[in-house]
């Protein structure tokens, strides 16, 4: 990887590799630390905005490390100006989508984590497109920072986190988690594992594995369904793990880290919003500590489920808090920019 014809991206290293990296080249330790925080403090993202830095080490970085991770290929803000989609192209030509919500005092960005997605998720935008690759860590880095600048420049910052853009977070395991603990970084960017949402569509190994990793990064489980045929027909990862095995590990999740878990529920017009479904979810969630944050579908070409009314969305909503269960309806955002999971990379290809 980091011979001069395929230099690394510089967003690929972690602080220990960039100060190895600098040492190779004959450097003192603390230009890693310099170039380290003009990266994740400034939000420089090119050789020549690290005024600070002696011209031949700029040029040396220009050569020796790659910068352009993904490049912004169409922006599109919603009528309310609220909510802004960025399609990315990346390095290969492939195409990503990252989103920002401003909500109140709330920056919130959804990011990606893969080219497509092998879930193959029926009513999912990025499910009907398939699988086409990972992100690297660097790719998953480069989308927060691209919005960390853009707010900078106003004078603000992102609050939140959610990987809940393209892809399936829990497939590209490693790839997320070093994303992660790069934005963690206490010299760095320092943003606070806390302010992260990760979003799965139910590995559960996986789930089990971030259980014992204790990390305080929150965790959202996708289920739209009670009941296993129905749920494989809406997402075939059941197959592999059913509801059970899947609730299962939601509960273990909750013992040993004793954080809330957060469940999403697309609903899906007299698919999955009746009041019968919202009391077999209720009793299946029955106990856990948890929370249920339902959403109208967003209509995609390749699926003709219907989005709930707000009225029946309403109902759901009564019947679980009836039974003790938190839940909020989050009304659709930047639907007239397709900011819906997947829909603007699909539209693009
Ligand atoms: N792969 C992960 C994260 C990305 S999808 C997951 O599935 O959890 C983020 C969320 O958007 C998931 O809850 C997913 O079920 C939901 N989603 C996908 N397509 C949707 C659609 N058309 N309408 C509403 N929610 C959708
Ligand atoms: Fe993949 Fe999530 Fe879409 Fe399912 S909903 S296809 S897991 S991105």
């Amino acid at each position: 990887m980091s011979n001069s014809s395929h230099p690394p991206l510089v967003y690929d290293l972690d602080f220990p590799g960039l100060t190895e990296l600098l040492k190779d080249w004959g450097e003192p330790t603390f230009r890693a630390r310099q170039i380290w925080q003009g990266l994740y403090k400034n939000f420089w993202n090119h050789p020549d905005e690290f005024s600070n830095l002696p011209k031949p080490l700029r040029e040396k970085m220009a050569t020796g490390l790659r910068f352009e991770a993904i490049e912004p290929s169409l922006k599109l803000d919603s009528s309310d100006g609220q909510t802004r989609k960025t399609l990315f192209r990346l390095e290969d030509g492939r195409q990503i989508e990252a989103v920002l919500m401003r909500y109140d005092r709330r920056r919130t960005l959804c990011i990606s984590t893969q080219v497509g997605c092998a879930m193959g998720c029926t009513f999912c935008a990025t499910g009907q497109m398939g699988f086409s690759r990972h992100l690297s860590s660097g790719e998953i880095v480069a989308q927060v920072l691209y919005y960390a600048r853009l707010l900078h420049a106003e004078g603000q910052a992102v609050t939140n986190v959610v990987l809940m853009g393209m892809g399936e977070p829990f497939h590209n395991y490693d790839n997320t988690m070093q994303a992660i603990d790069r934005l963690n970084d206490a010299e760095g960017y320092n943003f606070g594992a806390r302010r992260f949402t990760i979003s799965t569509s139910g590995l559960v190994p996986a789930i089990r594995q971030f259980a014992d990793e204790k990390r305080q990064v929150n965790l959202a489980v996708s289920l739209h369904a009670t009941e296993d045929e129905k749920r494989v027909a809406m997402m075939p990862v059941n197959k592999r793990y059913n509801i059970e095995q899947l609730i299962d590990a939601c509960r273990e999740y909750v013992q040993k880290t004793g954080r809330r878990i957060t469940f999403e529920w697309a609903l899906i017009h007299e698919v999955n919003d009746t009041p019968e479904e919202a009391r077999r979810l209720a009793s299946l969630l029955k106990g856990l500590l948890c929370h249920v944050n339902a959403i109208p579908l967003n209509p995609t070409t390749g699926y003709d489920g219907q989005a709930t009314s707000k009225e029946r969305a309403f109902i759901f909503k009564e019947i679980l808090e009836q039974h003790g269960i938190p839940c909020t309806i989050r009304m659709r955002r930047g639907i007239d920019i397709q900011a819906g999971c997947g829909q603007l990379a699909s539209r693009a290809d």
